[in-house]
């Protein structure tokens, strides 16, 4: 069966037509600019081992830029394919899917209905998503498709991980609680790290780190995920490239009263503060490690922030599972900055938490456990295109 897996944005697009039973990616893209002067696609066809080609054409709406994704796959030259019927089904990564979707699920006018009452809990992320489903219908609409939500595989939290201790009616009225985000990702690589350990699913306590420009920690028990750093919205939890993560609350109500708008305060925690902000070199882990090395302190400062987040994350969720059996690491900053990774496990040995040195400068998929470490320490690269494809093959199979 072969899927084509959607992740639409504002004015962007990407996709991956992925072959499930390979399980091989055939061909790449991204559409940008949708909407606005000089759109263009840029397609990889994976499958002939083509060089990455930029087609310039207006795409007006997602609508266009779908029609310009089947062309590209059709295409006699770069194409992967002979016809638009080969495509299975589509899978669509959806950001929130509130309490109403625990599973990813099979798209439906009612699926429809229930998006849109989702999208005031992610008003700039879901409408989009909802575009990209509606263009696909129009241009191939025999064609299965699934959404693939960002929050349901955080469904299983109990109440106790995801309310607030703010009055209930907030919960009630409102829908105000703690979501979680990157559930696609935490799923798959909670998944992978049951497959490498090779024992049951449900014997197993695992943390799973997605450190990147977006970053959350969760707790994933017997299969489950239990609790998770990000919140009610991706703000909450490690400090990321440029939001705050978790600070006492009262911070932002001092600064209005300050005479700070709501407006001003929501840019300034969620784009000029995090590693970036501390910093004020770079939300990029590799700039500041570099200017860490040549002496600068802030930089040092909001690297050491962040590794000793992370860290207390690590050992509060072995606190909430009663136990710790892995600690995966993923995402850009999870599969590639070895130095981070040691500064986070680093004092975590009590805990059996122990990696080697030489093993954590390896890439791509690794155990870099050190002897003797009874927790066991994994690098497994994300990605989430291949769990939505997984999700979309098992629910329209
Ligand atoms: P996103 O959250 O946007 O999906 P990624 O998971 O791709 O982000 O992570 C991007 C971040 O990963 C970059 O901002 C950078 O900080 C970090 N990163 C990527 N490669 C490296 C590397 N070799 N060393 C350190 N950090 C890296």
């Amino acid at each position: 069966m072969k899927i084509l897996v959607i992740n639409a944005g504002s004015s962007s697009l990407k996709y991956q037509l992925i072959d499930m039973d390979t399980r091989s990616v055939m061909a790449k893209g991204l559409c940008e600019r949708i909407g606005i002067d000089g759109s263009n696609l840029q397609h990889t066809c994976v499958l002939k081992a083509l060089d990455k080609k930029t087609i310039t054409k207006p795409m007006k709406d997602h609508g266009d830029a779908i029609q310009m994704v089947i062309d590209a796959l059709v295409d006699s030259e770069i194409g992967v394919i002979s016809s638009m019927d080969e495509i299975g089904a589509v899978g669509h990564r959806v950001v929130h899917g509130a309490e109403m979707f625990t599973d990813s699920t099979v798209i439906t006018e009612a699926v429809m209905k229930a998006l849109e009452e989702c999208t005031p809990l992610a008003p700039l992320h879901n409408p989009p998503n909802i575009i990209g489903i509606n263009a696909c219908t129009k241009i191939m609409p025999d064609t299965p498709q699934v959404a693939v939500f960002d929050t349901a595989f955080h469904q299983t939290m109990p109440a106790h991980a995801y309310m607030y201790a703010l009055p209930y009616e907030c919960y009630e009225k409102d829908r105000i609680r703690k979501y979680g985000f990157h559930g696609t990702s935490h799923k798959y690589v909670s998944q992978k790290a049951v497959e490498i350990l090779g024992k049951d699913a449900k014997d197993l306590k695992i943390v799973t780190c997605h450190l990147g420009n977006g970053s959350s920690i969760s707790a994933v028990c017997g299969g489950k995920c239990i609790d998770t750093s990000m919140g009610f919205t991706p703000l909450d939890g490690v400090p990321m490239g440029t939001r705050t993560g978790s600070m006492d609350p009262a911070v932002m109500t001092f600064l209005m009263n300050k005479g700070m708008t709501a407006k001003e305060i929501d840019n300034l925690v969620n784009k000029k503060s995090g590693v970036a902000g501390v910093s004020g070199v770079s939300s990029d882990f590799r700039d500041l490690s570099a200017a860490a090395a040549d002496g600068n302190e802030r930089a040092a400062l909001a690297l050491d922030m962040f590794a000793y987040q992370v860290k207390k994350y690590i050992g509060s969720y072995a606190a909430a599972m009663g136990g710790i059996d892995a600690v995966v690491f993923t995402a850009g900053v999870g599969e590639n900055d070895a130095a981070t990774r040691k500064a986070i496990v680093s004092g975590l040995e009590f805990m059996g938490i122990k990696i080697n040195d030489s093993k954590n400068e390896t890439r791509g998929t690794v155990d870099i456990t050190a002897d003797g470490g009874t927790v066991k320490t994994l690098v497994i690269p994300t990605d989430e295109e291949m769990m939505i494809a997984i999700d979309t093959e098992r629910l329209t199979k």
